[in-house]
């Protein structure tokens, strides 16, 4: 009798769209021995591309329902994801600890009493005179910032994340294919997928990975899944200032729900996540850094170097993000709207044991 092993590398799993999502789940199929293909035009401009990895797990303040699961699982899975990725890059981590802070008492509060009431090691709350935002309270001119650190939770650099993926399909010899696909139908027990020059990829279960564009495949099979586009935009600032040095601040914090990652003494990333419009706007520079009341100095006279964004998929009418058996062999991994970077481990999970429930 062949082994479980043997029978999964005859099955065929076409995954459509190369986004974390899309990579994770191929990573987790391709090791379990499917025959994985990716299918994406333009793997380098999607909303993966554009995050900032931060992965906000042990401080989401909801501590029950499906949301809390995912990120549970993610918690857990992403250490035994990371050494296994280390084989292929041993630089790849996750930098810890996290910072979230506020300015606002009524925030503040709530930050407390969720610290207090979860009773958990790696969550702190952080006064105003806490030595870990003493650097940031003395950069930023305030005197009145404060807020929770957690000390499980962090930042992997999604482009090393993304490229390391990328190195283990490669070594898995996970076939790509550069297309965009049209349209999907099934036919005598298989899948066709077809690509916009009209060739035809059999297969015997189908992912979607595709963000938004998930619904022009499914439409025609009628699923009613809805979904809103969501703007991310992110900037790297270039400051011309020798009293500040940014390397002393935090490694990743967020005040006021703009996310700040430090990446040299003089450059940092702001980035913002949850705007609804799908066009970038002018004022960028001012949208993203207006956290605080007042500026300081060095930030207001700060020039932007870099500027890039993202459309995310929000489900419209259910909660994010959305994993589904659609039919038989057809499943949709979309709507991850935020925390994608986080989420991944447990969608691939999920998606590992629905295949492996369809296949067996
Ligand atoms: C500025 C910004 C900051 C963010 N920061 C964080 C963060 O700190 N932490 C975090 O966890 N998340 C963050 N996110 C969210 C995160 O980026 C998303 O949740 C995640 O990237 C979603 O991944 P995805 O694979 O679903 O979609 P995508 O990365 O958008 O990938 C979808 C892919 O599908 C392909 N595709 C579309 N249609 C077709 C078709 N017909 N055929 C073939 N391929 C197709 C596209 O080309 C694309 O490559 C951030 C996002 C942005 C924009």
């Amino acid at each position: 009798m062949k082994s479980l092993k043997e029978n999964f590398q005859k099955a065929q799993v076409v995954i459509i769209g190369s986004g974390i999502i899309g990579k994770f789940n191929a990573l987790e199929l391709s090791e379990l021995g499917f025959q994985v293909t990716i299918i994406d035009p333009a793997q380098q401009q999607n909303s993966s591309n554009a995050a900032l990895g931060l992965l906000m797990g042990n401080m989401y303040q909801k501590r029950r329902g499906r949301s809390w699961d995912l990120r549970k699982q993610s918690i857990e899975l992403w250490p035994q994801w990371i050494t296994f990725l280390q084989k292929f890059n041993c630089e790849l981590n996750i930098e810890k600890p996290l910072i979230q802070l506020t300015t606002d008492e009524e925030k503040f509060k709530k930050l407390e009493k969720f610290v207090y009431e979860n009773n958990d090691q790696n969550l702190r709350i952080l006064e105003r005179d806490s030595i870990f935002i003493k650097n940031i309270n003395k950069a930023f001119q305030e005197t009145n910032i404060k807020g929770m650190i957690s000390f499980k939770d962090g930042r992997i650099n999604p482009f090393s994340l993304l490229q390391t993926l990328d190195q283990y399909l490669k070594h898995k010899k996970v076939n790509y294919l550069r297309e965009e696909i049209i349209k999907i139908r099934k036919s005598n027990n298989q899948w066709i997928s077809t690509t916009g020059n009209n060739e035809n990829i059999k297969s015997d279960m189908v992912i979607l990975c595709n963000s938004l564009k998930a619904i022009d495949l499914i439409g025609s099979l009628s699923h009613n899944i809805k979904l809103k586009p969501v703007l991310g935009q992110a900037i790297e600032i270039e400051i011309n200032d020798e009293e500040v040095d940014l390397l002393s601040l935090p490694k990743q914090f967020n005040i006021n729900g703009k996310n700040i990652i430090p990446i040299s003494n003089n450059k940092l990333i702001i980035g913002s996540t949850d705007e609804y419009s799908t066009k970038p706007e002018e004022n960028t520079f001012e949208k993203l850094t207006n956290f605080l009341d007042k500026k300081p100095n060095w930030l207001m006279k700060g020039k932007i170097s870099k500027k890039w964004f993202g459309i995310r998929s929000r489900p419209d009418g259910e909660p994010s993000p959305i994993m589904k058996n659609l039919e038989d062999g057809l499943i949709i991994c979309t709507g991850f709207y935020k925390n994608g970077i986080l989420l991944a481990p447990a969608c691939s999970k999920w998606v590992t044991n629905e295949v492996k429930n369809y296949l067996y």
